[in-house]
Protein backbone atom coordinates (compact mmCIF):
# COMPACT_ATOMS: atom_id res chain seq x y z
CA UNK A 1 0.00 0.00 0.00
CA UNK A 2 1.29 3.51 -1.16
CA UNK A 3 1.42 6.45 0.83
CA UNK A 4 -0.60 9.18 -1.13
CA UNK A 5 -0.07 12.25 -1.15
CA UNK A 6 -1.62 15.59 -2.34
CA UNK A 7 0.08 18.19 -4.66
CA UNK A 8 0.58 20.48 -1.63
CA UNK A 9 2.75 18.28 0.13
CA UNK A 10 6.72 17.02 0.35
CA UNK A 11 8.06 14.28 -1.24
CA UNK A 12 11.79 13.17 -0.94
CA UNK A 13 12.39 13.33 -4.55
CA UNK A 14 14.39 15.77 -5.65
CA UNK A 15 17.76 14.62 -7.07
CA UNK A 16 20.60 16.93 -6.44
CA UNK A 17 23.17 14.36 -8.37
CA UNK A 18 20.87 14.12 -11.49
CA UNK A 19 23.34 15.96 -13.66
CA UNK A 20 22.32 14.49 -17.24
CA UNK A 21 22.62 10.96 -16.29
CA UNK A 22 19.00 10.55 -18.25
CA UNK A 23 18.73 6.53 -17.17
CA UNK A 24 14.92 7.32 -16.64
CA UNK A 25 14.86 8.85 -20.81
CA UNK A 26 16.11 5.35 -22.36
CA UNK A 27 15.09 1.98 -22.29
CA UNK A 28 11.73 2.76 -21.40
CA UNK A 29 9.59 1.03 -24.31
CA UNK A 30 6.46 2.09 -25.66
CA UNK A 31 5.91 3.03 -21.34
CA UNK A 32 5.72 6.83 -21.57
CA UNK A 33 2.08 7.22 -22.31
CA UNK A 34 0.46 10.37 -23.71
CA UNK A 35 -2.11 12.38 -23.01
CA UNK A 36 -4.28 14.85 -25.11
CA UNK A 37 -2.94 17.86 -23.07
CA UNK A 38 0.77 16.72 -23.45
CA UNK A 39 0.06 16.37 -27.12
CA UNK A 40 -1.43 20.00 -27.12
CA UNK A 41 1.75 21.43 -25.42
CA UNK A 42 4.38 19.30 -27.76
CA UNK A 43 2.41 20.74 -30.73
CA UNK A 44 2.05 24.47 -29.69
CA UNK A 45 5.88 24.16 -28.55
CA UNK A 46 6.97 22.65 -31.00
CA UNK A 47 4.93 23.99 -33.72
CA UNK A 48 4.11 20.91 -35.07
CA UNK A 49 0.98 18.47 -35.29
CA UNK A 50 -0.26 14.94 -34.03
CA UNK A 51 0.90 13.60 -37.63
CA UNK A 52 3.94 14.62 -37.58
CA UNK A 53 4.94 13.60 -34.30
CA UNK A 54 3.84 10.22 -35.13
CA UNK A 55 6.51 9.85 -37.86
CA UNK A 56 9.58 10.11 -35.64
CA UNK A 57 8.47 11.09 -31.81
CA UNK A 58 6.28 9.24 -31.18
CA UNK A 59 3.78 5.79 -31.67
CA UNK A 60 0.77 4.22 -30.55
CA UNK A 61 0.12 0.97 -28.66
CA UNK A 62 -2.89 -0.66 -27.90
CA UNK A 63 -4.56 -0.98 -24.25
CA UNK A 64 -7.10 -2.68 -23.15
CA UNK A 65 -8.63 -2.04 -26.67
CA UNK A 66 -7.74 1.80 -26.73
CA UNK A 67 -5.35 3.08 -29.17
CA UNK A 68 -3.31 5.23 -26.95
CA UNK A 69 0.46 7.17 -27.72
CA UNK A 70 3.62 7.47 -26.08
CA UNK A 71 6.97 8.44 -26.94
CA UNK A 72 9.30 6.37 -28.92
CA UNK A 73 12.81 5.44 -27.84
CA UNK A 74 14.92 5.77 -31.09
CA UNK A 75 19.03 5.17 -30.89
CA UNK A 76 20.25 3.50 -28.23
CA UNK A 77 17.19 2.87 -26.95
CA UNK A 78 17.30 7.00 -25.52
CA UNK A 79 13.94 9.27 -26.05
CA UNK A 80 14.40 10.77 -29.76
CA UNK A 81 14.46 13.92 -26.78
CA UNK A 82 17.08 13.10 -24.94
CA UNK A 83 20.04 15.56 -25.85
CA UNK A 84 23.52 14.42 -26.00
CA UNK A 85 24.84 15.73 -23.18
CA UNK A 86 22.01 13.51 -21.43
CA UNK A 87 19.68 16.31 -20.95
CA UNK A 88 16.02 16.60 -22.00
CA UNK A 89 15.70 18.72 -25.26
CA UNK A 90 12.12 19.74 -24.43
CA UNK A 91 12.30 20.01 -20.55
CA UNK A 92 9.29 23.08 -20.68
CA UNK A 93 6.67 21.15 -22.73
CA UNK A 94 7.75 17.84 -21.69
CA UNK A 95 5.11 14.92 -20.73
CA UNK A 96 3.28 14.95 -17.82
CA UNK A 97 4.97 10.94 -16.62
CA UNK A 98 8.69 12.77 -17.41
CA UNK A 99 7.10 15.49 -15.16
CA UNK A 100 6.28 13.11 -12.57
CA UNK A 101 8.82 10.94 -12.41
CA UNK A 102 10.09 9.54 -9.79
CA UNK A 103 6.20 9.62 -8.26
CA UNK A 104 3.25 7.60 -10.12
CA UNK A 105 -0.42 8.48 -9.51
CA UNK A 106 -3.08 5.80 -7.90
CA UNK A 107 -6.15 6.16 -8.57
CA UNK A 108 -9.58 5.80 -5.65
CA UNK A 109 -12.17 5.70 -7.67
CA UNK A 110 -12.82 9.34 -7.50
CA UNK A 111 -9.68 11.16 -7.53
CA UNK A 112 -6.14 10.20 -7.26
CA UNK A 113 -3.25 10.54 -5.31
CA UNK A 114 0.88 10.84 -5.86
CA UNK A 115 3.00 8.44 -4.43
CA UNK A 116 6.80 7.82 -4.98
CA UNK A 117 7.70 4.70 -7.18
CA UNK A 118 10.10 2.49 -5.46
CA UNK A 119 13.56 2.13 -7.02
CA UNK A 120 11.94 4.85 -9.23
CA UNK A 121 15.56 6.66 -9.58
CA UNK A 122 18.43 5.02 -7.73
CA UNK A 123 20.62 7.74 -7.42
CA UNK A 124 20.80 8.45 -3.84
CA UNK A 125 20.75 11.65 -2.16
CA UNK A 126 17.35 12.93 -2.52
CA UNK A 127 15.93 15.77 -0.97
CA UNK A 128 12.70 17.12 -0.26
CA UNK A 129 10.42 19.02 -2.64
CA UNK A 130 7.15 20.47 -2.69
CA UNK A 131 4.83 17.82 -5.56
CA UNK A 132 3.39 21.15 -6.89
CA UNK A 133 6.78 22.94 -7.56
CA UNK A 134 8.06 19.44 -8.53
CA UNK A 135 5.40 19.08 -11.44
CA UNK A 136 5.86 22.85 -12.65
CA UNK A 137 2.62 22.88 -14.39
CA UNK A 138 0.73 25.94 -15.21
CA UNK A 139 -2.70 25.65 -13.84
CA UNK A 140 -2.19 22.88 -11.62
CA UNK A 141 -5.52 22.85 -10.49
CA UNK A 142 -7.21 22.89 -13.78
CA UNK A 143 -4.77 20.00 -14.69
CA UNK A 144 -5.38 17.71 -12.06
CA UNK A 145 -8.89 17.83 -12.57
CA UNK A 146 -7.94 16.59 -16.24
CA UNK A 147 -6.11 14.32 -15.43
CA UNK A 148 -8.98 12.52 -13.39
CA UNK A 149 -11.61 12.96 -15.49
CA UNK A 150 -9.74 11.97 -18.78
CA UNK A 151 -8.71 8.73 -16.52
CA UNK A 152 -12.07 7.90 -15.40
CA UNK A 153 -13.35 8.49 -19.08
CA UNK A 154 -10.75 6.06 -20.59
CA UNK A 155 -12.05 3.52 -17.49
CA UNK A 156 -15.08 3.50 -18.49
CA UNK A 157 -14.60 3.32 -22.62
CA UNK A 158 -12.29 0.42 -21.82
CA UNK A 159 -15.16 -1.14 -19.71
CA UNK A 160 -17.32 -0.73 -22.79
CA UNK A 161 -14.93 -2.24 -24.89
CA UNK A 162 -14.61 -5.19 -22.61
CA UNK A 163 -18.76 -5.53 -22.50
CA UNK A 164 -19.02 -5.28 -26.54
CA UNK A 165 -18.95 -8.54 -28.36
CA UNK A 166 -18.66 -6.64 -31.91
CA UNK A 167 -14.81 -6.28 -32.47
CA UNK A 168 -15.42 -4.23 -35.46
CA UNK A 169 -17.51 -1.73 -33.42
CA UNK A 170 -14.83 -2.25 -30.68
CA UNK A 171 -12.03 -0.46 -33.37
CA UNK A 172 -14.19 1.91 -34.81
CA UNK A 173 -14.73 3.13 -30.80
CA UNK A 174 -11.14 2.94 -30.41
CA UNK A 175 -10.34 4.81 -33.60
CA UNK A 176 -12.92 7.36 -33.15
CA UNK A 177 -11.25 8.08 -29.59
CA UNK A 178 -7.87 8.67 -30.85
CA UNK A 179 -9.22 11.27 -33.59
CA UNK A 180 -11.10 12.82 -31.25
CA UNK A 181 -8.88 13.64 -28.63
CA UNK A 182 -4.84 13.15 -30.71
CA UNK A 183 -5.05 13.52 -34.25
CA UNK A 184 -8.05 16.51 -34.33
CA UNK A 185 -5.45 19.51 -33.97
CA UNK A 186 -6.12 21.52 -31.02
CA UNK A 187 -5.62 25.40 -31.14
CA UNK A 188 -3.12 25.83 -29.45
CA UNK A 189 -3.60 29.85 -29.33
CA UNK A 190 -6.35 29.17 -27.53
CA UNK A 191 -6.87 27.23 -23.43
CA UNK A 192 -6.46 23.54 -23.71
CA UNK A 193 -9.19 22.84 -21.31
CA UNK A 194 -12.22 24.25 -22.93
CA UNK A 195 -11.13 22.44 -26.19
CA UNK A 196 -10.78 19.15 -24.31
CA UNK A 197 -13.80 19.01 -22.14
CA UNK A 198 -16.16 20.12 -25.47
CA UNK A 199 -14.31 16.85 -26.84
CA UNK A 200 -15.17 14.62 -23.90
CA UNK A 201 -19.09 15.58 -23.97
CA UNK A 202 -18.96 14.77 -27.37
CA UNK A 203 -17.39 11.39 -27.08
CA UNK A 204 -19.04 10.89 -23.92
CA UNK A 205 -22.42 11.54 -25.23
CA UNK A 206 -21.75 9.62 -28.38
CA UNK A 207 -20.74 6.63 -26.18
CA UNK A 208 -23.76 6.79 -24.40
CA UNK A 209 -21.35 7.68 -20.94
CA UNK A 210 -22.66 11.29 -20.28
CA UNK A 211 -24.80 9.75 -17.02
S1 LIG B 1 17.42 8.38 -13.44
FE1 LIG B 1 17.32 9.76 -11.67
S2 LIG B 1 19.34 10.79 -11.64
FE2 LIG B 1 19.06 9.91 -13.69
S3 LIG B 1 18.17 11.61 -14.90
FE3 LIG B 1 16.46 10.33 -14.12
S4 LIG B 1 15.85 11.36 -12.20
FE4 LIG B 1 17.90 12.12 -12.72
S1 LIG C 1 10.68 13.92 -23.09
FE1 LIG C 1 12.53 14.56 -22.01
S2 LIG C 1 12.26 13.91 -19.88
FE2 LIG C 1 10.78 12.77 -21.14
S3 LIG C 1 11.80 10.83 -21.65
FE3 LIG C 1 12.19 12.28 -23.32
S4 LIG C 1 14.15 13.25 -22.83
FE4 LIG C 1 13.38 12.26 -20.96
Amino acid sequence: MHQLMTSREMARISCPSCEGCGDCCRGMDDTIHLDPYDIYILCKGLSTTFDSLLEKRIGLHVEEGLVLPHLLMGKNEACTFLGPDGRCGIHAIRPGFCRLFPLGREYDGEGFGYFVVEGGCPRPGKSPVRIRKWLDIPELGRWEAFVSDWHYFTGDVKKLLRAGENADLNRRIALFLLETFYVTPYRTGEDFYAQFYERLETAASALHLSD
